[in-house]
């Protein structure tokens, strides 16, 4: 056994100064230490370049999309393919960005666990985080946050269409040609429902919110069916799928931040929007209510102040009625009314076109997921009643 345990320690010897010398690999490209081997292949990945640092330990550079990038979102993603049992040592460099994601990993890509604090080490500035990892044979993807990608949203999409009226059609497609998928309640009503997610594509918190609030407004239930009697609900759930599917921090491939972009117009995927309230209004039908999905570092709406809408007041009696709801829910939220000050911002947009109740709703980074979609049921269906009272 002993003399095992020397001769592989001798052929990892080997094999490690033949790849885990200083050199380090693109994007891309497979990044080898003696133990495992770190891969970007899959949708939402970002690695950025990576070198083996020793047998057991490798430095990823983690780096924005392209040089406009302002938010500090630093999104990272990549797989873990071990050749044997043991353990991982990575270390994840910023740059000039720090540290705000909390790493989770998976077996499968689809279920997610939190990596435990003390397995995470920051510097003092917050630039670099190492995360202790313990490797069997299978593989280990490690995430800023769940994979939330073209092929699960195509999945939703299915399921929402096969379990209730909606309908499901192309809104258009993105600057790289990737579809953007469009849900739709049938028939013709005049009051329309925007609800949009994904602009930004780290933000999946965001998306767990719109998943739920979104099926809530078009399940079966009594009062989702009364409240689509009146309103038109139209959903486009994935905006930004270039940059989700390359991992951007913000932007899409077009190097632009989608959320300011409103107005303007200049992408292909604000345009598509852009063409479909064009058309409404062609049609003589009115958007009356607006949600745009977006995470931050707490649960936050960014409202408007109650006398900036018609129907006034919307979103004050809206979280009165929600708040006791959500007494048995971990969901603690804040209120920002404002018109804002970039009118290239969704929210902001909308209510200078239509003078309508248009809201950010944020989820924080780390909220609790059950947490976020119960709140985002209850949210929903109050939005309903409240709508239908007006
Ligand atoms: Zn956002």
């Amino acid at each position: 056994m002993i003399l095992f345990r020397i001769a592989s320690y001798l052929l990892l010897a080997v094999f490690t100064a033949g790849c885990a010398g200083l050199s380090s690999v693109s994007p891309g490209e497979p990044c080898a230490a003696a133990g495992f081997t770190v891969v970007d292949d899959f949708a939402g990945a970002r690695r950025g370049s990576c070198r083996a640092v020793d047998d057991d330990r490798v430095l990823l550079k983690i780096r924005e999309e392209d040089r406009q990038v302002v938010n500090p979102s630093p999104w990272f993603s990549f797989r873990i393919e071990p050749e044997a049992a043991g353990s991982a040592e990575v270390t994840l460099d910023y740059g000039s960005w720090t540290h705000r994601y909390r790493p989770k990993t998976s077996r499968d890509g689809v279920t997610w666990q939190p990596v435990p604090e003390e397995r995470i080490s920051l510097t003092r500035n917050g630039r670099r985080a190492t995360l202790t990892l313990d490797l069997d044979r299978e593989a280990l993807w490690v995430s800023a946050q769940e994979l939330i990608t073209p092929d699960v949203y195509d999945a939703w999409n299915e399921r929402i269409v096969r379990s209730t009226d909606t309908e499901l059609s192309l809104l258009g497609q993105s600057l790289e040609g990737r579809p953007i998928p469009m849900l739709s309640s049938p028939g013709e009503r005049d009051e329309v429902v925007l609800l949009i997610g994904r602009q930004h594509p780290p933000e999946v918190s965001g998306a767990l919110a719109f998943f739920a609030f979104t099926s809530t407004v078009l399940d079966d239930s009594p009062l989702a069916r009364q409240f689509r009697e009146r309103f038109a609900v139209i959903a486009v759930p994935l905006l930004n799928p270039d940059g989700v599917v390359r991992g951007h921090f913000r932007h899409n491939v077009g190097r632009k931040d989608l959320n300011r972009d409103w107005g303007v117009f200049s992408q292909p995927e604000t345009r598509l929007v852009g063409n479909l309230l064009d058309e409404l209004d062609r049609e003589g039908r009115k958007l009356v209510y607006f949600v745009d999905f977006h995470s931050t570092k707490r649960n936050l709406f960014y409202t408007l102040p109650d006398d900036a809408t018609d129907p006034p007041r919307f979103f004050t009696d809206w979280f009165e009625r929600a708040r006791p709801r959500l007494a048995g829910v971990d969901y603690p939220f804040e209120n920002d009314p404002s018109i804002g000050e970039n009118m290239t911002v969704a929210k902001a947009y909308i209510n200078q076109r239509y003078g309508i109740p248009a809201v950010t709703y944020e989820v924080g980074d780390e909220t609790d997921r059950d947490a976020a979609r119960r709140a985002a049921v209850v949210f929903a269906e109050e939005f309903m009643r409240l709508a239908l009272e007006r």
